[in-house]
């Protein structure tokens, strides 16, 4: 077992690297879900991270995710919690984008936000748009919305 040993701490070493190149935290790193799979894979299978091209594959989402960790840092990182509204350029939290495009923005289908202005968690919640605009902040998966327009839209 002495080889799969030596493969977990390569490839530890690689993310510590990865640390220290995109300026991020080790801790912090290990909670995104797409690193955690592919270090996993990776092990398991005896490969280096540091051959493969997976690391340049796996980066804007890793670091998407990592953005849902952070409370604040620089704007303009990829990771900062806070994001620019792709309507009006205001600096507002991650978090905020899709309410702010609702409140200030409501001629603007909020499902039509460009993903890289969302957290990684919400990027596949979707708005209702036949509700009114003060019910229009709700987000919902795609099965939850069909389920929720049935119900609620649906004119018999
Ligand atoms: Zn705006
Ligand atoms: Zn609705």
């Amino acid at each position: 077992m002495v080889e799969r040993e030596e493969v977990e701490k390569l490839n530890r070493g690689y993310v510590r690297n990865i640390c220290f190149t995109e300026l991020v935290k080790l801790h912090v790193i290990l909670k995104c879900a797409t690193l955690n799979q592919v270090v996993f894979a990776l092990n398991r299978d005896l490969a280096l991270m540091t051959i493969s091209t997976v690391w340049v594959e796996i980066r804007s989402q890793v670091l998407l995710e990592y953005r849902d960790f952070v409370k604040c840092t620089v704007p303009g990182t990829i990771y900062c919690s806070k994001s620019r509204c792709p309507y009006c350029g205001a600096l507002v939290k991650i978090h905020g984008v899709s309410d702010h495009v609702v409140n200030k923005h409501p001629e603007i289908n909020p499902n039509s936000i460009p993903k890289s202005s969302l957290p990684a968690a919400s990027q596949n919640k979707l708005h209702c748009l036949d509700c009114p605009v003060t019910k229009r902040k709700r987000v919902f998966t795609k099965t939850a919305l069909a389920a929720h327009c049935k119900a609620l839209h649906t004119t018999k």
